[in-house]
């Protein structure tokens, strides 16, 4: 259901930036999945290719998801490290982290018909 709603909305984008551009259609896009998004990717696909093919314009478009893993870097020393929600630095610990990447749902390029 959560993929179906993104799908929708991913849709919705990509046929805004057609009429922005005067577009006939789009040929291909892809999309940035973060490993830490929650997204399920193969549903995510599935979602989006159903819907698509329901579209004229975005019928013959080709997707391409690419996933993002998390990067996190430590708040004491800086390190940037890969991993989970529950990863700790190396040399820290458990003191405390920031997610860099890993959470995005993205649209990155779009290679439109004109
Ligand atoms: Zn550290």
């Amino acid at each position: 259901m959560h993929e179906a709603s993104l799908a929708l909305a991913l849709a919705e984008e990509l046929l805004d930036l057609l009429q922005k551009e005067g577009a006939r259609g789009v040929l291909s896009f892809a999309v940035e999945v973060g490993e830490l998004s929650g997204v399920e990717v193969e549903a995510f696909r599935q979602a989006c290719e159903a819907l698509i093919r329901t579209h004229p314009a975005l019928s013959r478009a080709k997707l391409e998801l690419r996933v993002v893993p998390a990067r996190w870097r430590c708040r004491i020393c800086g390190k940037t490290f890969g991993g989970d929600w529950w990863s700790v630095c190396q040399d820290c610990g458990p003191a405390g982290k920031d997610l860099l990447s890993g959470e995005e749902l993205l649209l990155r390029e779009v290679e439109l018909e004109v």
